[in-house]
């Protein structure tokens, strides 16, 4: 790493302590950005990058609500509204046990980057809670939202921050989120929230975005070296709303998608996953893919495992963040892999992503290749602001062209740096600079 950053880098990382995935999301960008402040020595003594690391605003507070039995929970909810140069804060909200102000701030990070890329005017911000929905009912998840918004509400607004979901928050949530929104403020502010029901001011095309874009965004790469997803063999981890969308969109582009997962275990199914039963366990009865083995034959469930052990030639890790590391890369390149894209944030640990660059593995980051969901919510903001509803077609057609020109924007940066086929390096360029020259032109705020 260069030497001027990696000065700036240790004082972050001291000044961040405890937070693993924060300091990797941060490490792996200042690896790219050397040449660029070559080029650009204004942003070094603008401090850009000290202010791009340390948030414009974060908040931590209390969610108390009562579960089934009428006992008290109490979680923590976060919001770090991260960089607002490009336009209000964006980024989901993410229900799971795992969080933290760490995982917050990673995302939150990685989102500056990537949303600056689709070129929608949205800024960067992440929120979330450490509340479990796996096992609540309906009634408990209700509660845990008013009490969620009954902080946030004040923090949030169409022009402000626009939060929407993330793993564990879908259109349920959002809806409980949007409803107490309303009902404090007494504001039908479409705005303020996305990835809302399409009869209250939702987006055609939203619940698929995120899969959606990174098969396309994974298409174009593989474009570049002469092929397609059309007769590819493809695993896909996860088995959430980004990766039943990215299945269906892999299996229409010819592809066959003979493996996903989820937290127990996973599914070889070498005829390819049937999508209305992988919808129908996991999205309608919010079952576990052991029941989707179960009631398809010729499927082999594996319970633990790895799924990363299914050869294939396209991996697309939908799940979460570090679920693929070195090992499982290695594997993978061994068992002829040729492209990675990635619909989760972060999912390949450093170990892995080396692994691939070596082996020349075509390698699609997250904060490029799942940018299709935020851009897609940015449509969304778009349609809320003129009080319009754009087709199925027409809003696909959006995502494409959107998905087709991040891509371009990556793979022309990292020509102009030297280093032709570098997702890492033109994804992470290409975002940082859009967003310091807005800073630099903003002054010191
Ligand atoms: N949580 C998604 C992401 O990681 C979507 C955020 C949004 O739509 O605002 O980009």
């Amino acid at each position: 790493m260069d030497a001027r950053l990696e000065a700036i880098r240790d004082t972050v990382l001291a000044r961040n302590p405890g937070e693993a995935e924060f300091h990797q999301a941060v490490v792996e960008v200042f690896e790219s950005l050397g040449p660029v402040h070559d080029r650009h020595p204004e942003f070094l003594e603008a401090a850009i990058l000290e202010r791009l690391c340390e948030p414009e605003r974060q908040i931590i507070f209390r969610v108390p609500w009562t579960d089934d039995q009428g006992r008290v929970q109490i979680n923590r909810g976060f919001r770090v509204e991260f960089n607002s140069a490009l336009g209000p804060y964006k980024g989901g909200l993410r229900f799971h046990p795992s969080v933290y102000l760490g995982i917050v701030k990673f995302l939150g990070f990685e989102q500056i980057f990537k949303n600056a890329l689709t070129g929608m005017p949205i800024g960067g911000g992440k929120g979330g809670s450490d509340f479990d929905p796996r096992g609540r009912s309906d009634a408990e998840v209700m509660r845990f939202c008013q009490s969620f918004m009954t902080e946030l509400y004040r923090h949030i607004g169409e022009y402000t921050d626009v939060p929407a979901g993330d793993i564990g928050v879908g259109g349920r949530e959002i809806g409980y989120l949007f409803g107490q929104y309303k009902r404090i403020t007494n504001r039908y502010e479409s705005g303020v929230l996305t990835g809302k029901g399409i009869s209250w001011g939702g987006s055609l095309v939203r619940p698929e975005a995120t899969g959606f874009g990174t098969v396309i965004f994974t298409e174009e790469m593989l474009k570049t070296r002469g092929t397609s997803f059309d007769g590819q063999r493809v695993v896909v981890s996860g088995s959430g709303n980004v990766a039943i969308n990215a299945v269906a969109k892999a299996q229409s582009l010819g592809a066959t998608v003979v493996a996903c997962s989820d937290s127990s275990g996973y599914i070889v199914d070498e005829a390819g996953i049937d999508v209305g039963l992988l919808r129908q366990v996991k999205e309608v009865e919010r079952g576990r893919l052991k029941d989707y083995a179960l009631r398809r034959s010729g499927v082999a469930y594996v319970e633990a495992g790895s799924v990363w052990d299914v050869d294939a030639t396209v991996a697309l890790p939908c799940a979460t963040q570090n679920e693929l590391d070195g090992d499982a890369a290695a594997r993978l390149v061994r068992n002829g892999l040729i492209a990675i894209g990635e619909g989760a944030n972060m999912p390949s640990t450093r170990e892995a992503v080396a692994v691939f660059q070596e082996a020349g593995v075509l390698f699609g980051p997250g904060k490029a290749a799942n940018a299709g969901g935020v851009a897609t919510s940015a449509l969304e903001m778009q349609q809320n602001a003129s009080r319009d509803s754009w087709s199925f077609e027409h809003t696909e057609q959006r995502l494409t062209d959107i998905m087709v020109g991040i891509h371009h924007r990556c793979a022309s940066t990292a020509d102009e740096y030297g280093e032709p086929g570098n997702y890492v390096l033109g994804a992470n360029i290409g975002g940082f600079v859009k967003v310091a020259d807005a800073m630099l032109a903003q002054g010191l705020i």
